[in-house]
């Protein structure tokens, strides 16, 4: 008779935190917990309770600072010895069935791809930041940038496309594709994803990128980023997508590393413009997909423009800007803000605390929840640099920030710094433009884009 001795479970052990080495990045390990077992100090260092802890390993690998372990009873230790002497032990790092299939399907998708927006054959500039930064992610990854370009007599964007940096142009040109639908869309993406494999693909964060991404990512069953605002790879060609989460208090960096194509939007004006390289050439691909108009239950009777008659102001393509906050203490003293954004050509924008009181429209709202600049110049009046504010301006060539108070953060981003009264310092910035704009005629103010 064959005695077989039951192999010991492998113990989990429990995380604990290396004493001195928290650089209190901001809770990473907490957020990574499934049970919730890390309270966070004051100091923003973890506190474990060992007694819920799985030992599932998560927050100690998403530490930046190495400063988490497993601990192991002497107890366990001894398991964990006499399991190392065991020779199927041997072999337990090496990769099972699951993960070899795994690699095998991450293996099939190869390319970065970034769906165009267009409206009657005009592109939304988002579309080609994407195309730059798709670039770089294609680079690092050895693989082709594609343009997916859909649309109804859409084929002079293919050109557009490879001046912007594209490789290949996926070219769906039908008229069922003639308006945004997300129907037949999302269905043509659908279908090139399945012919071809892309392993990442870029999205702009517009109302149509937003509708588009959600409806293609829940049909291949695969992980969507959102308001991405930074986007890099990993050593295991992983695209790390970095966006504010925990309303905004830190920065989390998500991955997709079971599922693929990736997915992740990017709000406008969060990547910088690619040069244009006129003449580039490129490889189009002509698609021939197209669903039956009869079958797409949504029909387009009109279009109507919804910025007629409304604030036509666009903050967000604006090269400056001069924003207002809580510091402006009413209404009325934003007056002070137009002047100077009309003496340098710019257009006013705000904090939301400004437009939540009712001062200024929303759509002037400048930050996580309004619109992301990247004017040229950014001047921030009695604004304090709150995080949510900060990560819709903090990209801007020239931050200019007046506030009376030394400590606000937004001086921690801005370029020139003036401590002092807005009330005080706005009338002397007017003057001032005034002055040198007597003195130089041929002084020209940029232009604001309606
Ligand atoms: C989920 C979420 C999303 C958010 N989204 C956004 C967003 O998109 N955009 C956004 O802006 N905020 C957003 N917020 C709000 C954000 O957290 C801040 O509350 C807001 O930005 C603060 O606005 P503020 O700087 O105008 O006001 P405060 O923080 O009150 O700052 C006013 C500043 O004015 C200065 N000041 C006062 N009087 C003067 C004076 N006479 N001269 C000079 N300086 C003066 C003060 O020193 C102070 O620094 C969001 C918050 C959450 C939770
Ligand atoms: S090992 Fe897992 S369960 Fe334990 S504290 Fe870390 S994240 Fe939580
Ligand atoms: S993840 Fe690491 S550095 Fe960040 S708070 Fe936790 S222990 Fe500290």
């Amino acid at each position: 008779m064959n005695e077989s001795k039951a192999k010991p479970k492998k113990p989990r052990g429990v995380a604990r935190l290396i004493d001195g080495k928290c650089i209190a990045c901001g809770a990473r390990c907490q957020s990574s917990c499934p049970v919730n077992c890390i309270e966070m100090t004051d100091s923003g260092e973890p506190i474990i309770e060992t007694a819920k802890c799985i030992g599932c390993l998560k927050c100690v690998k998403i530490c930046p600072a190495t400063a988490l372990e497993m601990y192991f009873t002497p107890g366990e230790q001894k398991i964990l010895s006499e399991l190392a002497n065991i020779s199927s032990i041997a072999t337990e790092d090496e990769p099972d069935e699951e993960s070899r299939q795994l690699q095998q399907m991450l293996a099939r998708y190869r390319g970065v791809w970034v769906v165009v927006e267009q409206h009657e054959g005009v592109t939304a500039k988002v579309s080609w930041e994407l195309l730059g930064t798709g670039a770089d992610l294609a680079r690092t990854l050895g693989v082709q940038i594609s343009a997916v370009i859909i649309g109804h007599s859409v084929g002079h964007l293919c050109t557009e496309a490879f001046e912007h940096g594209a490789d290949k142009a996926l070219l769906l040109d039908a008229p069922v594709y003639l308006h945004y639908r997300t129907q037949p869309y999302s269905e043509a993406i659908c279908h090139l994803i399945g012919k071809h494999r892309p392993e990442v693909i870029l999205m702009g964060a517009t109302a149509q990128g937003r509708d588009l991404a959600g409806a293609v990512a829940t049909v291949v069953k695969t992980g969507l980023t959102a308001d991405c605002t930074g986007l890099g790879i990993d050593d295991k060609r992983n695209l790390m997508q970095t966006r504010p989460a925990f309303g905004g208090n830190i920065m989390a960096t998500i991955m997709c590393d079971k599922y693929r194509p990736q997915m992740a939007t990017v709000r406008p004006h969060v990547m910088p413009m690619p040069d244009v390289k006129h003449g580039s050439k490129g490889e189009i691909i002509r698609e021939t997909f197209a669903p039956q108009e009869d079958d797409v239950l949504v029909k387009v009777l009109e279009v109507i423009n919804d910025r007629d008659g409304k604030d036509q102001i666009d903050v967000a393509a604006a090269e400056i800007i001069v924003s207002g906050g809580r510091g402006l203490m009413n209404k009325e003293n934003f007056t002070l803000l137009q002047e100077l954004a009309d003496e340098l050509g710019g257009v006013v924008g705000a904090s939301r605390s400004a437009v939540d009181a009712g001062w200024i429209a929303h759509s002037r709202q400048v930050g996580q929840t309004g619109k992301t600049v990247r004017p040229k110049i950014y001047i921030a009046c009695g604004i304090s640099g709150a995080i949510q504010h900060m990560v819709g301006m903090q990209d801007s060539d020239t931050i200019i920030a007046i506030n009376r108070d030394p400590e606000a953060p937004i001086f921690q981003v801005a370029t020139y710094g003036v401590v002092g009264d807005l009330f005080q310092v706005v009338p002397a910035l007017i003057s001032r433009v005034r002055e040198l704009k007597s003195q130089n005629s041929g002084y020209e103010p940029a232009r604001a884009a309606a």
